[in-house]
């Protein structure tokens, strides 16, 4: 079994903070990711709050030049899923598909997962990663917050967009609601609850309940993206988080306050305070 200082699951915004500030104190670490890194922040249309970008920044490109400081600093990152975490002889043991890992220090940096509908098929989306490539498709995202509004901008580029809110009240900020009512190729329908999906001729029929007076409302789009929530994902470290040693960074620690500069500082404060540790034991 190979052993660290420091095991990071998660390459995203909070794992690759605390990836740099720990080569930068020479600290051994391994870095892990199921997927590419920052797959999360890939999703993202403009980024307007992040500092040092005053004409802002794709979260795409953002993600790029997240990489290449990594890259800059020679950290490189093994793309394992973690399935299971144990805790053995003071040290915490990660499991992958492949391979064991142990380590005295564990950062979870595993960000957060979408909430579910409860209908299945294969042109149901919860992230658009690949929906980016598609073109004039019409395509029915459903949520009220931030990232259905940033979902329906970014697929608004090159397709027809139907956004749908299952009730009047909008959560999501004024700088992304006032950019969607502005956009003509979003339709925005509010009052109207997904009540049924299926599949049909490589096309998805979506059935809505109007809220107030009963109404069906049918809809035939090429994909559904639901962004009805977000929750932690947090569910690995059930049974071990009594331990020592265990940090969370990110938005698994933050699921109220899911943000880059948050991550990032996150990341960067659970590098010093191991740091700090590490030297109080040695
Ligand atoms: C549409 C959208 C728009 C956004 N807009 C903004 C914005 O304008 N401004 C802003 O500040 N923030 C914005 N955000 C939020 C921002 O992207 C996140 O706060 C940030 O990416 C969180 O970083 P993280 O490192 O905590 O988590 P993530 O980036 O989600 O990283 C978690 C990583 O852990 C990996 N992982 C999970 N489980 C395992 C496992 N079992 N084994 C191995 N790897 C695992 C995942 O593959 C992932 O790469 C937006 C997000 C979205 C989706």
């Amino acid at each position: 079994m190979k052993k660290f200082d420091v095991i990071i699951i998660g390459a995203g915004v909070a794992g690759i903070s605390t990836a740099i500030q720990l080569k930068r104190f020479g600290v051994s670490f391994l870095l892990l990711d199921k997927n590419k890194p920052c797959s999360h922040l890939r999703n993202a249309y403009l980024i307007e709050n992040y500092l040092g970008f005053p004409d802002f920044i794709y979260g795409e490109e953002l993600a790029k030049l997240f990489i290449s400081q990594l890259k800059k600093f020679h950290i490189p990152i093994l793309q394992r899923e973690v399935y299971k975490i144990g805790f053995l002889n003071n040290e915490f043991v990660v499991y992958s598909d492949s391979e064991k890992y142990s380590s005295k220090f564990l950062v979870l940096a595993t960000g957060s997962i979408p909430v579910k509908i409860p209908f299945e098929s294969d042109r149901i989306f919860y992230d658009i990663i690949k929906l980016k490539k598609v073109k004039n498709k019409t395509i029915t995202v459903i949520g009220s917050g931030d990232v259905a509004f940033d979902y329906a901008l970014s697929l608004s580029m090159e397709n027809n967009v139907i956004l749908i809110n299952r009730s009047h009240n909008c959560k999501c900020i004024n700088s992304l609601s006032d950019k969607v009512f502005q956009n003509t190729n979003i339709r925005y329908l509010y009052n109207y609850k997904l009540i049924n999906v299926l599949d049909y001729n490589k096309k998805i029929i979506l059935h809505f309940k109007h809220k107030l007076n009963n109404n069906i409302l049918e809809i035939t789009s090429d994909y559904l993206v639901p962004a009805i929530g977000r929750k932690p994902n947090n569910l690995l470290i059930e049974k071990i988080k009594k331990y020592k040693g265990l940090y969370l960074a990110g938005d698994v620690r933050n699921p109220k306050f899911r943000q880059i500069a948050i991550a990032s500082g996150d990341g960067i404060k659970v590098a010093m305070k191991i740091f700090k540790e590490l030297k109080n034991t040695a």
